[in-house]
């Protein structure tokens, strides 16, 4: 697992050689630039070209979130780095990222315009989560010295 920051990729992209599970003929792949996906699985036996994912996966973070009665930890805001060589969708053949709101809730195909969106969205909820940080502690400092 790696921290994702914006460090150049120094790594050529690595090619192997797969058997395509539709055609049955070898072919190559490219991998994504500092690809981290193991593929032997996809080297070592018939493959759909489809089910090629190359990943650069950053850490998790879990935060206690209630959904049934009580707070259970899930995953949020994850981010990851990711291309589908042979993807049917022209967007996923290239590097993009995806962004997983909140545990297997994604947001994917995110081109740098549309992370840039979303970068953008969580700073003004973070402000307003910081706003009211501010007046939460102003409440409870009226309502008793922050005691309850
Ligand atoms: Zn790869």
């Amino acid at each position: 697992m790696t921290v994702l920051d914006d460090r150049p990729i120094l790594v050529a992209p690595r090619q192997w050689a797969f058997v395509d599970k539709v055609t049955g003929k070898a072919r190559i792949a490219t991998c994504m630039p500092g690809c981290e996906a193991n593929h032997s699985m996809d080297m070592e036996q018939p493959t759909h070209p489809e089910d090629i994912w190359c990943e650069i996966v950053g850490a998790d973070v879990h935060m206690p979130v209630n959904t049934n009665g009580y707070a259970e930890d899930f995953r949020v805001l994850g981010v990851k780095l990711s291309m589908i060589p042979f993807s049917r969708i022209p967007a996923e053949r290239v590097p993009h990222a995806v962004v997983e709101v909140v545990d297997d809730h994604w947001m994917e195909g995110l081109d740098p315009d549309g992370l840039a969106t979303v970068i953008s969205t969580l700073e003004q909820r973070v402000q307003a989560l910081r706003s009211t940080h501010a007046r939460l502690v102003a409440i409870r400092a009226q309502h008793g010295g922050g005691l309850i």
